[in-house]
């Protein structure tokens, strides 16, 4: 899908917005974004500490704030948890898009039920089936989706705008959270009892897929859980965050 070309916008205007972006509060973000692209704006959202901060200033907006997820059919209990009191709390509805089944019975039948830890190749072969197509399909639907990220997560978040065109699904990414440390998101779930993942008081602040995350040690970086078993960190993304793609 491309935007509805009435919400499209120029060069001049994405730096215009930015520039003043850089010094409002996510709310102002979510506010604007939610006006500007309306039923076509939806979170995308993994169930993060940031997203469910996000989602509850998103709702506090538009009690019909839509979420969709990506459910890869091996998220922690713990995750499955969460979706279920977000989608009581809220009385929303959350759009889940699975794998292509085809494709994973296909994949496992090749490679093994957990090749992921066989090679970086097999995890992002994975990654590709359970995330990355199922992710394309999701925001291939919309006008404009907002994300949890922060640039102090590192790697290429670092270089992340706030409002930015995704050329490979012709919308808009929304990053309300980029000015934001882990601290202030901790601050605004407390303040708002916003329900969050119990993993994270278990010594997981970043939380995928059950068998690649594991709890760090104090002093370890915050994505140090996520496949932990590969030695490389530039590798440690899933396709979804990298820039270049604008996707999540
Ligand atoms: S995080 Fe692990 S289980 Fe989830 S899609 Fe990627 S490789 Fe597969």
């Amino acid at each position: 899908m491309t935007t509805t070309v009435s919400k499209q916008m120029s060069d001049q205007e994405l730096a215009t917005l930015n520039e003043r972006f850089e010094s409002a509060s996510p709310q102002e973000i979510v506010r604007w974004t939610d006006g500007r692209f309306g039923s076509e704006l939806v979170l995308m959202s993994s169930f993060g500490l940031e997203d469910v901060a996000v989602f509850d200033m998103f709702w506090r907006i538009n009690p019909r704030a839509r979420v969709m997820t990506l459910d890869t059919l091996r998220l922690p209990t713990e995750t499955y948890t969460l979706m279920d009191r977000i989608k009581a709390r809220y009385e929303t509805e959350i759009e889940a898009f699975t794998p292509d089944m085809d494709s994973v019975q296909e994949m496992v039948r090749k490679e093994g039920y957990n090749l992921f830890y066989k090679s970086i190749e097999n995890r992002k072969l994975c990654c590709g089936i359970r995330k990355v197509e199922p992710l394309n399909r999701a925001l291939n639907s919309v006008d404009a989706w907002i994300t949890g990220l922060r640039r102090d997560q590192g790697m290429a978040r670092g270089e992340i705008k706030i409002v930015e065109r995704d050329e490979a699904h012709g919308n808009y990414k929304i990053s309300p959270l980029a000015n934001w440390d882990f601290d202030q998101v901790r601050a605004y779930v407390d303040e708002n009892s916003v329900p969050y993942n119990e993993l994270h008081d278990k010594g997981y602040p970043s939380i995928g897929c059950l068998p690649c995350t594991r709890a760090i040690e104090p002093g370890e970086d915050l994505r140090a859980g996520r496949w932990w078993w590969e030695l490389d960190p530039d590798a440690k993304e899933c396709g979804l965050h990298v820039v270049e793609k604008a996707t999540r």
